[in-house]
């Protein structure tokens, strides 16, 4: 069984906030009669019993928020969930993933992003989302980081890139045929600015020179892994034109969902 989980919180964006609107423009998306529930290998998702909406988390402020996004995935996680998050600001990564690695202490993630969000802190906030990677991978919660679609490194983040021992393909260097083989768990974690603005205008950092749709769906329907857990998140609809980023949204929730049924 998935479960969805709704994570509205967005008090660690560093620059624009209304990421916590995402999950219900996600949902809203969804269900919009432009579309329908069907996913493109032929799954109707609509009435599916192998997946479940919890709603949204009722989150405190900061820094209670983190602990209790940590209790209830871990609670998910215990009874055989696997769970796929919608943000929210990117630093709900790190509390998520905390969630999973008592159960999962193997767990390999993808990060798909034009960031490396790897700031050991930021403005003076560890938990900001760009520094959610940092705080995983200091903490040992993750065997393996897999970083793609990259195109901001500094001299900062390439050091702890190294430290860490992360894999990068930056998005200069990006080949269409690349095929990850994971040994293990995997867990994704969707950065929607990791596509091109033109494709995604509803993100708070626009960072030209991305993916498009269409890769990011070829990366997720082509991957050959035992996903437990994913996220998308930094949909900050405030910036939105015509909900076309809740669209893509919407699309890619459907296409990674699918996979992990
Ligand atoms: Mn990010
Ligand atoms: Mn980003």
């Amino acid at each position: 069984m998935v479960v969805c989980l709704g994570i509205p919180l967005d008090e660690n964006s560093s620059f624009l906030t209304g990421t916590s609107e995402a999950p219900k423009q996600i949902r809203n998306a969804y269900n919009s009669d432009s579309s329908n529930y069907w996913t493109e290998n032929g799954i109707n998702l609509k009435d599916n019993a192998n997946w479940k909406d919890l709603g949204d988390l009722k989150l405190s402020s900061m820094p209670a928020a983190f602990s209790e996004i940590t209790n209830e995935v871990e609670k998910q996680v215990n009874q055989g969930h696997r769970v796929l998050s919608l943000g929210g600001d990117h630093s709900v990564t790190y509390p998520i993933v905390k969630g999973f690695a008592k159960k999962y202490p193997n767990l390999n993630i993808l990060h798909l992003d034009a960031h490396g969000d790897l700031y050991d802190d930021f403005e003076g906030n560890k938990f900001s989302h760009a520094c959610p990677f940092a705080r995983i991978m200091e903490e040992g919660l993750a065997k393996r980081l897999v970083q793609i679609g990259i195109r901001t490194y500094n001299n900062h983040q390439r050091e702890q890139a190294k430290r860490f021992n992360i894999e990068a393909i930056e998005m200069k260097d990006w080949k269409d045929d690349t095929v990850f083989e994971f040994k293990g768990p995997v867990y994704i974690s969707l950065d929607l600015d990791a596509m091109d603005p033109a494709y995604v205008p509803g993100i708070s950092h626009y960072e030209p020179g991305g993916f498009s749709t269409r890769q990011v769906l070829s990366v997720i329907q082509n991957l050959n892994a035992d996903i437990v857990g994913a996220d998308i998140v930094e949909l900050n609809p405030k910036r939105d034109v015509n909900n076309v980023t809740a669209m893509v949204a919407a699309k890619l929730f459907k296409e990674i969902l699918v996979k992990m049924i």
